[in-house]
């Protein structure tokens, strides 16, 4: 493929920035703009290995002092012939590397396209190309567990499992059909039927594992309820580490909602401090009431604050009967803990609904009591014990293993029902199709395209 070149690493000040060249003729591009140390051609440098030398312009000047690799293909990420330039990590220095770099044959690229070569040369799958860009975009420890594993190729092989076990199953269909006055014998129609039951379950699990994969893709919606002047803001703030909603004495002053990212006990949180959801005659605070509504309907956990310095009112019984009314997981936070000791909070008082999943007492000024809190919305979001990277973290995925998971079920209805074996054929021959997509091995263009636009350029 054509020679392409891009910037790898960020935009910004930093000690090393990395440009990238990859594709047919590179090392005769390279060669136009890098002078080693040591006087050798480009194309005779020892491969994979870092070599001094000078990055120079269209004009043959000087643009830095650079470390320069050769990764001769195909033992390259994309499968091509590709070579990298350590150079200083300044935005101008690295944007003249790339001008020489096109000036010497090779085009700027596109978004992710080195990735997609390498998945195009078969150097990766789909489900390794994808968790390139979950690592590179992971918010938490756990999701780049994940993400890092998919890429060593877990999911992968665990699909390829699935899918070499029903495509052996369905070749056996073939003979049948070929040759339809041969009855299909019964041992072999039990012997199917096992391998699909045993494909179906292990697709189940790999469905089930998406909830998980969208904690770790997304994190969890959190709205943060409570009265006026609580602390809601401040725990907020707590929980970022820094000021970003302004904290003020007059109650109703969040009057928008704010959401911020947070990590909690391993877990991403989309923090939304809310405005309070007490009906009220003024129109912009009520506007606010609504927004809060919605992130309650939307949360996925809700962080319900009451004044632990302050004697517990109607108000906030009722804000506490509607979180538990919500059927969420909820966490009772008791605020201000370094202004009053703890209550015992009696979170059987609160009515019927659910009960809080923890009951915490924090004080957002001293930090006491934040690891309670994150140990409460760790126990709710358990990690369970599907092995890293085993875990579906995008809506393409699953939704693929779910297309295979109904083929494969009406495959082996049709079966049980003593169906001839073509129908059950079909349904074989959907589930492999569903997950050939899923790794790539069916490609779909207008699928790759859309999955590579995710990516960054220089990736
Ligand atoms: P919100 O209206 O519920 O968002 O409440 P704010 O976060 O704006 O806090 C209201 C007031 O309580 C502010 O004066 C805060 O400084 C104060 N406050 C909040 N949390 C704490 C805390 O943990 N300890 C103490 N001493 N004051 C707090």
């Amino acid at each position: 493929m054509d020679p392409i070149a891009a910037i790898s690493t960020g935009n910004t000040l930093s000690a090393i920035g990395i440009l990238r060249v990859s594709g047919d003729g590179c090392f005769a591009v390279c060669g136009q703009v890098f002078r080693a140390a040591n006087g050798k051609a480009f194309q005779d440098l020892p491969p994979r290995e870092m070599v001094l030398g000078t990055l120079l312009d269209q004009e043959g000047r000087a643009i830095d002092q650079v470390l320069a690799v050769r990764f001769p293909g195909p033992r390259s990420y994309t499968g091509e012939d590709c070579a990298e330039f350590h150079c200083h990590g300044s935005p101008v220095v690295l944007s003249e590397g790339l001008s020489a770099l096109a000036a010497a044959g090779a085009r700027p690229a596109g978004r992710g396209e080195f990735t997609k070569r390498a998945f195009l040369n078969g150097n990766l799958d789909l489900t390794q190309a994808e968790a390139v860009i979950d690592l590179i975009e992971s918010e938490t420890a756990a999701a780049a567990r994940n993400a890092v594993e998919q890429l060593g190729g877990s999911l992968r092989e665990k699909i390829q499992g699935i899918y070499e076990s029903i495509l052996n199953v369905a070749s056996q269909f073939y003979a049948v059909v070929d040759y339809p006055d041969e009855d299909i014998e019964d041992i072999q129609r039990e012997d199917i039927l096992r391998t699909f039951l045993e494909a179906e379950r292990s697709l189940q699990e790999l469905l089930a594992t998406f909830d998980r994969g969208k904690i770790l893709r997304q994190g969890v919606p959190a709205a943060i309820l409570g009265k006026p002047n609580v602390g809601k803001s401040s725990l907020l703030n707590a929980l970022l580490g820094y000021e970003r909603a302004i904290v003020t004495d007059i109650p109703g002053t969040t009057r928008d909602t704010v959401e911020e990212k947070a990590v909690a006990g391993g877990v991403l949180l989309r923090l939304i401090d809310t405005a309070g959801i007490r009906d009220t005659g003024d129109a912009v605070e009520q506007l606010g009431v609504e927004r809060s509504r919605e992130a309650m309907r939307r949360a996925e956990l809700l962080l319900v604050v009451v004044d632990g310095s302050a004697p517990v009112t109607e108000e906030d019984r009722d804000i506490l009967l509607q979180a538990a009314k919500m059927g969420k997981p909820w966490i009772y936070v008791e605020s201000k803990r370094d202004l009053s000791p703890p209550c015992a909070i009696s979170v059987g008082t609160v009515g019927p609904g659910t009960a809080p999943g923890a009951a915490v007492s924090v004080s957002s000024v001293t930090g006491e009591g934040l690891d309670e809190l994150e140990k409460a919305v760790a126990a709710l979001f358990p990690a369970g014990d599907v092995p890293p990277g085993q875990i579906l973290t995008n809506a393409r995925q699953a939704d693929a293993v779910a297309r295979a998971l109904e083929a494969l079920r009406g495959a082996r209805e049709a079966l049980e029902s003593g169906l001839t074996p073509d129908a059950a054929l079909t349904g074989a021959e959907g589930a492999v199709n569903a997950l050939g997509e899923l790794t790539g091995r069916t490609l779909r263009e207008d699928l790759t395209a859309r999955i590579f636009e995710r990516f960054c350029v220089g990736k």
